[in-house]
């Protein structure tokens, strides 16, 4: 039949598009080794190219996974487009993993090349024995700022780059080729690896960009302080070069403080955690300071607190948009925007239902279901698991065979939701067993095994619970063995070898027993309401 053409979905179009239509836009970051410099799509184009010449002159093949353990900056989107151009795929790498998670991951995924900014040198120098595939570390400067190292086989960045003339055509292939991979904390001990191709990506960008979503476009300047290698950058990475917008991207210096600096450089939106705006809005609130060009925040990965939503925008003319995503999912599976039916209402309703997290783009489908799987409806008060389709969320899980979605392709996000009428999606419960503090995960099993571990402890279940600036801390409840008194402290420091400091639980709760579920589980839901009785509430909130 006679149709259209078969324009192949690749990321590689997407930074063409921005060097092409938006050269001189500008992308300012704060490098890491200091100062502040500013380029353009049309450099970082340039420099992706090279990027995907030398990998290849490196004995890159498609299909071949290279590590990034990076900050947001200007030459970490050189190499978000420099991987998949030459056919690789992107591997991001979170610094604040624990080494062995980290060994897992990069062993799991099978990473041939590591590219590392200077400072998280030390980070891979501690592990790089126990990863055995990794044949080149590519540091990410130039000469004059390499770090002295332990590594053997290491490779300057920019001199690498200097030695390639830029002029190559991006691998080709199919859209549905991988690109991209980005593990997220499985609720069992193992972090799980979610592959993106370029078509998910590139569809991804597409529908959250729209108007009703981050409603991106050539006269935004977009701040990701979401790190890239958080939940595939919430699409940034690829979301702001399709729209053709700047990018003000802020290094590794996450301080109130140097946040602000850059948020004054002509952001008009920016995304992070809760916890992050928290800091920021303690900051500007003690410093007497205005923002003087941010129009639109989004705040996601935990619920955002209504004081956080009504001191932006009340105080600061900012409007909030409120978001839901999972790694799974590219990231982003709805936000918060204003359909008439909502604009329609009077102003402390609307932050009603900014205390969602919104709707969903084109492509994302959505539906609860009680415990047998029955559907439920959409009236904003039947709360079930909530489950999601599209074409940018997850079918398998990196190297598992087993299907992540059931026989009609939905899969089970481990959130608990209503929705009402006009698709509004609220968080209300967790059904997966994890806990998240300041936007990254703790793996209570971990937590559990470590405890178990001390000879005194005959059973242990960790918990989230409710914290004012990290949204939730661990604790440990714990039971222990018959006649013994084992001391919280020695509990706290047999879990400190197992886990990263910020992991350790706050508090060591020690009851008689532990509730269980009918198939022998520990029950989490019951165990958070013994506490909720208890009237127990995170050390740190006084009463
Ligand atoms: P991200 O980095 O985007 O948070 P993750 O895959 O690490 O992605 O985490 C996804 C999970 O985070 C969701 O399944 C949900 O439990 C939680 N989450 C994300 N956004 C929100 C939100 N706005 N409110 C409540 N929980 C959220």
């Amino acid at each position: 039949m006679q149709t259209m053409q078969d324009f192949p979905l690749r990321v590689s179009q997407i930074i063409d598009h921005a060097a092409l239509y938006h050269p001189e836009r500008k992308i300012i970051s704060r490098t890491v080794e200091g100062p502040i410099t500013e380029t353009t799509w049309k450099h970082i184009h340039k420099q992706a190219k090279k990027l995907s010449q030398a990998l290849i002159s490196l004995d890159v093949k498609k299909g071949d996974t290279i590590g990034v353990m990076a900050w947001n900056t200007a030459r970490h989107m050189e190499v978000w487009f420099g991987i998949p151009g030459s056919g690789a795929i992107n591997h991001t790498l979170n610094p604040r993993l624990f080494a062995e998670q980290l060994i897992y991951i990069i062993n799991h995924a099978e990473d041939k090349i590591l590219m590392v900014d200077l400072d998280l040198v030390p980070v891979i120098e501690k592990i790089i024995d126990s990863c055995p595939k990794i044949q080149t570390v590519i540091i990410l400067t130039d000469r004059k700022n390499i770090p002295e190292t332990s590594l053997k086989n290491t490779l300057c960045y920019e001199d690498l780059l200097r030695e390639q003339s830029g002029d190559f055509e991006w691998v080709s292939g199919d859209e549905r080729e991988p690109c991209g991979i980005c593990y997220t904390s499985g609720t069992t001990g193992n972090p799980k690896g979610v592959t993106y191709t370029h078509r998910s990506n590139v569809l991804h960008a597409l529908t959250v960009t729209n108007p009703d979503m981050l409603n991106l476009s050539s006269n935004d300047r977009v701040m990701p302080v979401v790190p890239l290698f958080h939940a595939n950058g919430w699409s940034v990475g690829y979301s702001a070069p399709l729209s053709g917008s700047s990018l003000v991207l802020p290094g590794r210096e996450m301080t109130p403080e140097a946040l602000y600096e850059m948020l004054e450089k002509g952001v008009t939106i920016t995304l992070a955690v809760p916890t992050v705006w928290l800091l920021l809005l303690n900051y500007l609130d003690s410093n007497n300071l205005e923002l003087s060009t941010l129009k639109r925040v989004v705040i996601g990965g935990s619920a955002c607190p209504r004081a956080v939503i009504e001191k932006f925008q009340n105080k600061y003319g900012v409007q909030v948009l409120h978001a839901w995503g999972m790694t799974e999912m590219s990231p982003l599976g709805t936000i918060c925007s204003f359909k008439p039916e909502v604009m329609s209402l009077p102003s402390s309703e609307r932050v009603d239902i900014q205390e969602t997290t919104g709707h969903s783009p084109f492509s994302v489908q959505l539906q609860i279901t009680d415990d047998d799987g029955k559907v439920l409806a959409w009236d904003g008060k039947a709360s079930g698991k909530l489950w999601a389709r599209g074409a940018a969320v997850v079918n398998n899980y990196h190297k598992e065979d087993k299907l992540a979605v059931d026989k009609d392709g939905w899969f089970d996000t481990g959130d608990v939701a209503t929705i009402d009428k006009n698709g509004y999606m609220r968080i209300t419960d967790r059904s997966k067993d994890v806990i998240k503090s300041g936007g990254e995960w703790i793996s209570s099993i971990e937590l559990e095994n470590a405890a178990i571990a001390h000879d005194k402890v005959a059973e242990a279940a960790a918990l989230g619970v409710a914290h004012p600036k990290w949204d939730e801390r661990p604790v440990i409840v714990v039971v222990s063995k018959e006649g013994s008194k084992p001391d919280p402290k020695d509990i706290i420091k047999k879990i400190s070898e197992r886990v990263a400091k910020w992991q350790v639980p706050d508090d060591v709760i020690f009851m008689d027993n532990i509730p269980h579920t009918a198939t022998g589980k520990i029950s989490k839901m019951e165990l958070r309401n013994i506490l909720k009785d208890l009237g127990y509430h995170h050390p740190d909130i006084k009463k």
